[in-house]
């Protein structure tokens, strides 16, 4: 049985005090949650605050990218070993807004993969197609392309240790979710090419967060599908309550 994750991006938004308010109101809404991990992905500058204010509850925090090298003249950049010292224990790689606004491709999305294991963090990685690609019949293709070339550059044991994302770009933001069967049936093909590439067992047991306009009112749905592993919510993860009721949604 695999365990289900609920994640929150929260993107470019919230300052260390907005990070302090919104643990302070969220924390004891879903302190009596213990059907999933909960994770939380603020901005770097508010990682620290998050994490001081997850302190002594479940309440894993994540970061939004890294840079693959360990260190060196790389402006701007933030390796794994800082995330890891700031007190990450996930980060979030590959998602569509970095792939379409800063240049990142597949072959980046191996090397972070593969630094963040290397420091021991735990990788979401995210793969989806755009909607002219759906439109067009290429949703299996992209994502296939974009599992191999990602994820299937690691040996089979980084891949045990992966979480992915799949996120429609059309879907990310727009307040139009995929059907929770449209998103079954990309999750399904996925967990198909793990098995091609690696082998049943680590497929199995590879996790899938759905993403893409996950709400309070959806996410009931969405996790009757048992292909869904969790979500990875944006829009509505920056607000205490809403986060809070899509994480308690089993209640
Ligand atoms: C996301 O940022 O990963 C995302 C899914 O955003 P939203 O929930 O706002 O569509």
């Amino acid at each position: 049985m695999r365990r289900r994750v609920i994640a929150g991006n929260w993107k470019m938004f919230k300052t260390q005090a907005e990070t302090r308010a919104f643990f302070a109101a969220f924390a004891p809404l879903v302190s009596r949650a213990k059907h999933c991990d909960m994770v939380i992905a603020p901005p770097f500058t508010a990682i620290r605050a998050a994490v001081e204010a997850a302190r002594n509850t479940d309440i894993a925090i994540s970061a939004q990218n890294l840079h693959w090298e360990k260190e060196g003249a790389f402006t701007g950049e933030i390796s794994a070993a800082m995330l890891v010292e700031a007190g990450c224990r996930y980060v979030i790689i590959g998602h569509s807004e970095r792939r379409q606004f800063f240049g990142e491709t597949d072959e980046s999305v191996a090397k972070k993969t593969k630094a963040a294991l290397a420091a021991g963090l735990l990788p979401i990685v995210c793969v989806g197609e755009t909607l002219a690609q759906r439109e067009s019949g290429q949703t299996h293709k992209v994502c296939k392309t974009q599992f191999l070339d990602g994820p299937g550059t690691l040996t089979p044991e980084e891949f045990s240790r992966i979480l992915i994302a799949y996120e429609p770009v059309w879907a990310i933001g727009t307040g139009r979710t995929a059907t929770p069967e449209i998103a079954a049936d990309v999750h399904k093909f996925l967990r198909e090419c793990a098995a091609e590439k690696f082998s049943a067992s680590p497929a199995s047991a590879l996790r899938i967060l759905y993403g893409g306009s996950v709400k309070p009112d959806n996410i009931k749905g969405l996790m009757a599908q048992e292909e869904l592993d969790g979500a990875l919510v944006g829009g509505a993860s920056l607000d205490a309550k809403s986060f809070a009721s899509i994480v308690n949604f089993a209640s």
